[in-house]
């Protein structure tokens, strides 16, 4: 069973690529979605960011104080760096389980940092999406109800659609004036081709 990665800017339409995928019956894993919950939700993950960031990370609920850890990491590269340190082999450990247990062709693996944090190398293959910066921006403050400056600031935290197109196998356009099922046909069209 081959493994897409599936990575793009913030707001690129990484989730809404994979969403086309999903119903055409490929399994995807959200890795970002993962990564939340199992903050939420793993003991060594919640020792861990209480040592590096305090008992304020997590709410009175034992939820992860999410406004608040993001407005610590994505000011400092460091502690991002530490975050998804102590965050992503407990990802990676539930992504491979995960796999055990699918029946298809390919799976999708969905990840902000595809490229950023090296998992790209344990894909098969692997798709970028890209869209350009204005239209990501305008998305996200849509999406999401925040301000142009914090948006930016997440883009500087992630690589340039350049440095991503440079390793993707396949480019998927998602700006306004292009369609994204017939580039995910013909890309399935040629996965399917090669596994
Ligand atoms: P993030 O990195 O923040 O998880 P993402 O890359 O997964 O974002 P999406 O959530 O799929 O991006 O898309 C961002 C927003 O833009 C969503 O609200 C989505 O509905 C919208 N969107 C995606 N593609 C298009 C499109 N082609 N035209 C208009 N809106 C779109």
């Amino acid at each position: 069973m081959l493994k897409i990665g599936i990575t793009g800017g913030i707001g690129s339409g990484k989730s809404t690529v994979c969403r086309v995928f999903s119903v055409m019956g490929i399994p995807v894993f959200e890795a970002d979605k993962v990564a939340r919950k199992l903050m939420d939700t793993d003991e060594e993950i919640h020792e861990k960011l209480v040592r590096l960031f305090g008992a304020a990370v997590y709410l009175p609920d034992q939820t992860v104080n999410r406004k608040y850890l993001a407005g610590i990491v994505f000011k400092d590269p460091s502690l991002l760096a530490k975050l998804n340190e102590i965050v992503h082999p407990v990802v990676r450990k539930t992504f491979f389980d995960w796999c055990e247990r699918q029946k298809s062709p390919y799976i999708i693996h969905e990840a902000a940092i595809l490229f950023e944090s090296g998992f790209y190398k344990m894909m098969d293959k692997t798709i970028t999406v890209v869209t350009n910066e204005d239209e990501r921006i305008h998305r996200v403050m849509k999406r999401d109800g925040i301000t142009i400056e914090l948006v930016k600031e997440r883009i500087k935290n992630q690589w340039s659609d350049e440095e991503r197109m440079k390793l993707a196998d396949f480019v998927i356009g998602n700006n306004d004036d292009q369609l994204i099922i017939p580039q995910i046909i013909e890309i399935d069209k040629k996965i399917k081709a090669n596994g």
